[in-house]
């Protein structure tokens, strides 16, 4: 009995000699993607990696792990975003040296639907004296996005904000009164006004505001440069710099803002591109 002990112990110590001097790091990511649609890569290595970083679209994020895995939700935007080889790296210092892993991943064109609205023309066009307050909430949203803290990937799937089906999907192309005003950048969910939003996964509120186009809203940051941005709500019980668990309520759902009716949108952001939320919603 002491011998099969001593072995197994042998063996166990063994074993993580080999790991503590593999240096191998492996990368998992898709050999192609969707344009507009999410993808996730993840990093791992027997080794002890520090300062793993991600560059994807011409920007970056940092990552962090508790497990010893690192991952990052990434995608691209439908608006900027072209068909072909993308290039994706990745590095990280191992064991104290610089590791670099170069890669592409091919985006493919995906068919979004088209959708006519109409809006009260006021809300088309607003008036000029609301142009300096418009500029304001642009800027302000533009920055929320551009968060870029250190993190890894939330738990997938996100939970759902408020349990309604979908009204819009992401990437449909609108026209308001007939006249084409951009592609949805997430999406539409069914909810009667007052339903409690949640948050899809733990983050610090970045940003709130009550904007003439959002309408109350709330921008959470997930770490790793993932944005989540909940809007048209009528109420906001959470303030810029609270930390929010996964399924917490940050606010109740409305009407606010240019909408056509009530419900919450929802949309998902790496480093300011907006991706399709949908699939990692179940
Ligand atoms: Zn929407």
């Amino acid at each position: 009995m002491k011998r099969v002990i001593s072995v197994l112990i042998m063996m166990l110590l063994l074993e993580t000699s080999l790991l503590a001097a593999d240096k191998t790091v492996t990368v998992a990511l898709p050999v192609q993607a969707d344009i507009g649609q999410p993808f996730l890569v993840s990093i791992r290595s027997g080794s002890s990696l520090q300062d793993v970083s991600v560059s994807w679209q011409g920007k970056d994020s940092q990552l962090t792990t508790d497990n010893g895995v690192f991952s990052v939700l990434l995608g691209t935007d439908l608006k900027n975003a072209k068909a072909g080889k993308s290039e994706i790296r990745v590095s990280a210092m191992v064991d104290g040296e610089f590791w670099e892993h170069r890669d592409e991943i091919k985006l493919v064109a995906h068919k979004y639907p088209r959708e006519n609205l109409t809006v009260e023309v006021e809300k088309l066009t607003p008036p000029k004296s609301l142009s300096e307050r418009i500029k304001k909430e642009a800027e302000l949203g533009r920055a929320a996005i551009q968060t870029n803290t250190p993190g890894s990937a939330p738990m997938l799937p996100l939970l759902r904000p408020v349990p309604g089906s979908y009204t819009s999907v992401y990437g449909k192309s609108r026209y308001f009164n007939g006249q084409f005003k951009g592609r949805h950048g997430g999406v539409d969910m069914r909810a009667p006004v007052g339903t409690p939003v949640k948050a899809a996964a733990s983050g610090k509120v970045v940003l709130t505001g009550d904007f003439w186009f959002a309408g109350k809203c709330v921008y959470i940051d997930h770490g790793a440069g993932l944005i989540s941005f909940y809007c048209h709500m009528s109420k906001v019980s959470k303030s810029k710099g609270d930390d929010v668990g996964r399924g917490e309520t940050i606010g109740l759902s409305g009407k606010s803002g240019r909408v056509t009716g009530p419900h919450l949108h929802f949309s998902l952001s790496w480093r300011g591109e907006f991706f399709d939320p949908a699939p990692l919603l179940k």
